[in-house]
């Protein structure tokens, strides 16, 4: 069965979506919804209130496509065209419905009568149904177009989502096919050495042989790949999945730090789960850690704290910004003179100091991750270039390490890239686990 036989298509109608005034959120509402009920969209399509370009749009998508959800455009005013536009496409004239009309109403009757211009709502193809609205004016549309399934909903989301729910899922859901997707979520790899450890995993003709489809995305230094399979039934798609994904996992190895199966009722959020995997592993051990941040001035505190309940494995630290902070908290000063603040030597000694501090003040304080680096603009030099970072992590469980860092871009994005390459970097000393993460450029053991 070609693609182009089950496939989805949205429309989003309206010249504040096109302008870019609002943002079309319902397109990923429904195009969410439409994949956990076995139907994959391809297409997402704008388009602004101009009728010539409506109707072309909703002809071509039709054509394209076995389903066709349009949003916006039901209102009473001049500029609401979806009626029009579907009779247009469908070569039939409008009519008016009398349901609809008492609908509308009633709507109004105990708000001082239907304004004229609303009448215009109850007007629909004459093949097609409308479909009601509970919570607005604006009758929705039902119609064949085709062999398309078209579907015309209100524009408000909270009069869209529940006529979506009432009238397109009970009649798109499949049951002789099953959509579903995984996520196995990675750090310390870039996106392209991701694809290229993949390989012909990733080859965009796997669905033709049954197997599931494999992408990645990046996002602040965690790539996700996105495994996507469809089958007769959930458990068929769900085996291939365990399969690739097992697959993905072994490749990848101490990268992958954590999975997302929508199908569980798994969160499709990611912002946290980096943390939130750091602070898992930490709690199982029954450990807490501190932080000790020069140049990331308490941003990986700050992505610890975000995650509800941190409390249990993050001790707390110190932002030890200045050389005098430095040597406050215990770094000797001779390391500073010596070495300078931005070295691999300064970086062990102020994890060490906080690990020490930490330890004693709270014996389950365990590890100790500390960073000193040039975030920039300004003060980089020829051997310590801006993006210079030094990360290092100490624990009771053996020597301390350093790694230098090379980030790229401005001030904030050295900062950011620091915050996560600290936390990637506990994650891998608490797995035991060996990988150079992204952006390394040196390494130094302590004595
Ligand atoms: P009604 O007559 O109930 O207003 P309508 O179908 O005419 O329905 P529109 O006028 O196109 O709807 O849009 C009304 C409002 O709904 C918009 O101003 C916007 O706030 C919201 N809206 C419309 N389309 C979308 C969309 N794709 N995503 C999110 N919100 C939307």
């Amino acid at each position: 069965v070609p693609a182009t036989q089950t496939t989805a298509a949205i429309l989003s109608i309206g010249d504040e979506l096109a302008l870019g005034q609002i943002l079309d959120t319902n397109s990923q509402w429904i195009a969410d919804r439409l994949l956990t009920l076995g139907v994959r969209t391809a297409e997402h399509l704008t388009v602004d209130d101009d009728l010539a370009s409506l109707t072309e749009a909703i002809r071509r998508l039709a054509e394209r496509h076995a389903l066709l959800v349009c949003t916006g455009g039901l209102g009473p005013t001049a500029d609401d065209l979806t009626r029009q536009a579907l009779a247009a496409a469908m070569g039939e004239t409008l009519i008016e419905d009398p349901d609809a009309l008492a609908h509308i109403e009633a709507w109004f009757a105990g708000r001082g009568g239907m304004p004229a211009t609303n009448r215009v709502q109850a007007l629909r193809p004459r093949s097609s149904r409308c479909l009601p609205n509970p919570h607005g004016t604006a009758p929705g549309l039902a119609a064949v177009l085709g062999s398309a399934r078209v579907f015309c909903l209100p524009g408000p989301p909270h009069e869209m989502t529940p006529m979506f729910e009432s009238f397109v899922a009970p009649e798109v859901a499949t049951r002789d096919r099953a959509v579903r997707t995984r996520t196995v979520l990675t750090f310390g790899l870039g996106e392209s050495r991701v694809a290229e450890i993949l390989g012909p995993l990733m080859d965009r003709d796997r669905p033709s042989r049954g197997l599931p489809l494999v992408g990645t995305t990046a996002s602040r230094g965690v790539v996700s790949c996105r495994l996507r399979v469809e089958a007769p039934t959930a458990e068929q798609a769900d085996a291939a999945l365990d399969a690739t994904e097992a697959e993905v996992t072994a490749l990848l190895g101490p990268a992958v730090f954590d999975r997302r199966d929508p199908a569980s009722g798994d969160s499709p959020d990611i912002a946290d789960a980096l943390q939130r995997a750091l602070l898992a592993l930490l709690r199982g051990r029954g450990e807490r850690i501190a932080v000790v941040e020069s140049c990331t001035g308490g941003l990986i505190g700050a992505e610890l704290a975000s995650v509800p309940g941190s409390s249990e494995a993050f001790a707390g630290g110190w932002v030890t910004y200045s050389n005098e902070m430095k040597i406050a908290l215990g770094v000797p000063r001779e390391i500073i003179e010596r070495h300078g603040a931005v070295s691999g030597t300064c970086a062990i000694a102020m994890a060490r100091a906080g690990l020490e501090r930490a330890h004693a003040a709270d014996p389950s304080c365990a590890h100790a991750v500390a960073v000193t680096g040039i975030a920039g603009p300004g003060g980089g030099s020829e051997d310590k270039p801006v993006g210079t970072v030094w990360i290092a992590v100490a624990g009771l469980d053996g020597p301390a390490e350093a790694r230098r860092f090379r980030f790229r871009g401005g001030r904030d994005a050295v900062r950011g890239w620091a915050a996560r390459a600290a936390l990637g970097l506990l994650r891998l000393r608490l797995i035991g686990r060996e990988m150079p993460l992204l952006g390394e450029v040196e390494r130094l053991a302590s004595a």
